[in-house]
């Protein structure tokens, strides 16, 4: 490499002096990034990042969002390291910060109208979208009863054919696999065909270009690239619910690529008829083709996805040993939310490799105790009485009655028992919540239900099944 042998990182220099070197050398291979990569992709991408120094191998520079530190790294990463050390500065590594105070006017402006011209020029099928995550692939997702349908139309517009559902809307609430599912179907396409054009973003990016081309009066672009796309995927779609002219150009793009016969895929968190702020023509829209949710993951599902993760901790962790009941007890406690069981999984793994220690049932929930605790917070004592009132056609005023009927006193009971298995309340609060008992009534009504559960197969039903519903 033409290198800089005896050059300024060799010599002494003051640290001013050694700064302002280190910005002329970058002001160098920003002359030579223009002329390899094009003014256009240059001005997308490459003003909009600062350079702010350089130490121990490591290059820091400040970006005005995460999304364009990580492009810029991942597209453009290689290149800038090879001309910085032919510029006489050699770094191994290039991090990007999010700069702390970005006037919200200034800096991260795209145009769209150079985007699409980058797109153009390069001729790749690479769009200005979010990055794909790598492992959110078909092969990586677990199906079970809750998300079978799901990912049966998932599969199917991934594999395109006659039969289309377009467009395909995924609702489901936080952490259920929307996410994953698009991805997934996103590096189908790519896979079966590398020159689709598949754009993939969340709402919000839909928004904020949008309202760039605003800005840059510049909406023919912006409307240009959009309907160049062979599949757009638009991520949590409930976040254009009250945003009027976005939600404007969001059904005008819609129709174009409906017209086009292009797929498009959307999620949200809820149904489109239930997303208040939204406008009525485009609701009917979203429900034009197919709609399937997610449901919340039971009990099976959890089990199985955590099995499933369990084996790819074991390929960075092969010391580590789970002891038996642990991912049963994880899938039992820990909410519908897979993100957090993913976390919960990861973070024992980190853990039992750490300390070089089996991880039994004991340590997991010390491990753990303040993800089960959280997870403990959303049953609450109020949920607890209303489903057992109306699992035994009472009125929540019944339960908390003095009345000692066994009709009654019995669910009560089995309240209590819930409120204590299920919540981290004390006795006297339970006792209190449940119609100003004592602690000793509370004590009682929970042995007395232990009991009953092993004799009585009622007792056992009705308990499994409310603790279920609770649970859920
Ligand atoms: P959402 O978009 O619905 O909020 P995500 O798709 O981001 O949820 O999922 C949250 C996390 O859980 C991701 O890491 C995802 O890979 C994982 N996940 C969700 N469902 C499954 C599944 N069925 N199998 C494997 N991983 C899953
Ligand atoms: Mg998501």
């Amino acid at each position: 490499m033409g290198g800089n042998p005896g050059g300024w990182l060799g010599v002494n220099l003051k640290p001013y002096e050694t700064n302002i070197m280190m910005n002329d050398c970058w002001g160098r291979v920003c002359d030579l990034l223009k002329g390899d990569i094009g003014k256009d992709a240059f001005q997308n991408w490459i003003d909009p990042i600062s350079f702010l120094n350089a130490e121990l191998g490591t290059a820091y520079f400040s970006a005005p969002t995460s999304f364009v530190g990580t492009w810029v790294n991942r597209n453009y990463g290689d290149k800038i390291r090879l001309m910085l050390s032919r510029e006489g500065l050699d770094v191994e590594r290039l991090v990007f910060s999010v700069e702390a105070q970005v006037k919200p006017q200034a800096v991260t402006a795209v145009r769209p109208s150079e985007a699409a011209v980058v797109n153009k020029a390069t001729g790749s099928a690479d769009l200005p979208g979010a990055p794909l995550d790598a492992r959110c692939t078909f092969d990586n997702f677990v199906v079970g009863k809750p998300n079978e349908l799901a990912h049966a139309a998932a599969r199917r517009v991934a594999k395109g054919g006659s039969v289309t559902f377009n467009p395909l809307f995924l609702y489901g609430g936080v952490g259920l696999g929307k996410t994953h599912l698009m991805h997934a179907i996103a590096w189908d396409i790519k896979e079966r065909n590398p020159n689709a054009r598949v754009l993939y973003l969340s709402a919000e990016q839909f928004m904020y270009r949008f309202v760039q081309a605003l800005r840059f009066k510049d909406t023919m672009s912006f409307k240009e690239l959009f309907r160049s796309v062979d599949v757009l995927m638009v991520d949590d779609v409930q976040f254009i619910a009250g945003k009027d002219s976005t939600q404007d150009e969001f059904f005008h793009t819609f129709n174009a690529l409906i017209d086009q016969k292009k797929q498009i895929i959307i999620s949200a968190d809820r149904a489109p008829g239930e997303i208040d702020g939204l406008e009525d023509r485009i609701k009917s829209r979203l429900q034009w083709g197919l709609v399937v949710d997610l449901h919340p993951t039971d009990y099976e599902l959890r089990l199985g996805i955590l099995q499933s993760k369990a084996e790819m901790q074991y390929t960075h962790y092969p010391e580590v040993v789970l002891g038996s009941g642990v991912l049963e007890f994880l899938a039992q406690r820990i909410s519908n939310n897979v993100r957090v069981l993913e976390g919960a999984l990861t973070r024992l793994f980190a853990f039992a490799s750490l300390v070089g220690r089996e991880v039994t049932l004991d340590v997991a929930k010390e491990c753990l105790s303040d993800v089960l605790r959280a997870s403990d917070r959303k049953v609450t004592i109020d949920e607890i009485i209303r489903k057992v009132a109306d699992h035994y056609n009472l009125r929540m005023t019944d339960i908390l009655s003095p009345r000692r009927a066994r009709s009654v006193a019995r669910p009560r009971q089995v309240g209590m028992f819930l409120a204590k298995t299920l919540t981290s309340k004390s006795l006297p609060e339970i006792g209190r919540r449940f119609g100003g008992r004592d602690h000793t009534t509370v004590i009682h009504a929970v042995k007395r239900i232990q009991e009953l559960r092993s004799v009585d197969n009622q007792i056992a039903e009705d308990v499994e099944l409310l603790r279920r519903m609770l649970e859920a």
